[in-house]
């Protein structure tokens, strides 16, 4: 590891004036998971590290919230580490899917430290929340010392670990809307490696069944299926106002294969990964139903 200087600053503003004075040899660290072992294997040399840790008694930084400002959504505070939103009662109750994507995480060790924000800007496609986050049509809030903006989560994502977090902001927030009335949800991980791994491929799916067992809406996103986390749009056209009965549920699955672009790798091959993101689809799409009450019929 190259030498650097440690910074622990208290407060956002002390952030903000750090990150201006170091520009790109700064880089923060929340829970330091990633950018430690970046920093290990020398994919990132940055002189001056910039700790979060002194930020969590900060109002909203650290906690999880379902205030009314938010239009229903559940605030998840960035410096909220993965285990806080894994077994918070709020979104235990409110969003059980994202519970139960970031449960998926590595192990206990990992999501103790590792947090909500951290994660999201690693920009990692392998990443376990991404994919429901998406799925949900959650926003990230990014803060400067010019102010506030807020961002569709699947607009972050821009590359292969590269987000569209810009030099001087920090990622403070991530705003989770529950479902909709009447809504099932599904994450599915395919992991036929170890418990513990990152997904060979995984899906989220939003669904929401409308009259005569049509589908009303329904929202797709997969991970591990190219540079980025992946929102399949034309999938979802495909069955969104459609019977659903289990050849549109498959026509729908089949079609996520023209808009992932998968990388061969020691998880499996890419025409493997696509297949599986096919199969995996389905499954979501059948369990995401079976949890709004209406299992697909038989076409
Ligand atoms: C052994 C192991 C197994 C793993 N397995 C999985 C898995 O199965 N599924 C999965 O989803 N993930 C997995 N991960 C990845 C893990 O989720 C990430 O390492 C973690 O989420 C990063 O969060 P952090 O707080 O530690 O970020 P850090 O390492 O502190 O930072 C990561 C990046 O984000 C930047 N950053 C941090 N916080 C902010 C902020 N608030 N605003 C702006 N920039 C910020 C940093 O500068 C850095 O570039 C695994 C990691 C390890 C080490």
């Amino acid at each position: 590891m190259n030498d650097f200087q440690f910074h622990r600053p208290a407060s956002l503003a002390e952030v903000f004036d750090l990150l201006e004075s170091y520009g790109g040899d700064a880089r923060l660290m929340a829970g330091g998971t990633a950018l430690v072992q970046q920093m290990k294997q020398r994919l990132a040399q940055p002189g001056h590290v910039v700790s979060l840790g002194g930020l969590r008694q900060t109002p909203g930084l650290a906690s999880i919230d379902a205030a009314a400002d938010y239009h229903g959504a559940v605030r998840i505070g960035a410096l909220c580490t993965h285990r806080q939103v894994e077994t918070s009662p709020v979104v235990q109750r409110q969003i059980p899917l994202l519970a139960h994507a970031f449960r998926q995480v590595a192990t206990p060790r990992i999501r103790n430290m590792a947090t909500a924000g951290g994660g999201l800007v690693h920009g990692d496609p392998n990443q376990d929340p991404p994919p429901a986050l998406i799925a949900l049509g959650a926003s990230v809030i990014l803060t400067s010392a010019k102010g506030q903006r807020t961002l569709p989560v699947e607009q972050l994502f821009v590359d292969y670990f590269e987000t569209a977090v810009r030099p001087g902001e920090v990622l403070t927030g991530i705003l989770a809307p529950p479902l909709p009335p009447g809504a099932g949800a599904a994450y599915l991980k395919f992991l036929p490696r170890t418990a513990d791994d990152y997904a060979t491929v995984s899906v989220a799916v939003v669904i929401t069944p409308g009259r005569n067992n049509t589908c009303q809406d329904v929202r797709i996103a997969l991970g591990s299926v190219g540079m980025t986390p992946v929102h399949a749009t034309q999938a979802e056209s495909r069955l969104r106002g459609q019977p659903m009965t289990q050849d549109t549920l498959r026509a729908c699955a089949d079609a996520v294969a023209e808009e992932i672009d998968p990388l061969d790798d020691y998880r499996g091959s890419a025409g493997y990964k696509r297949e599986m993101a096919q199969v995996f689809t389905r499954r979501a799409l059948n369990q995401a139903l079976a949890a709004a009450g209406q299992p697909g019929r038989p076409g």
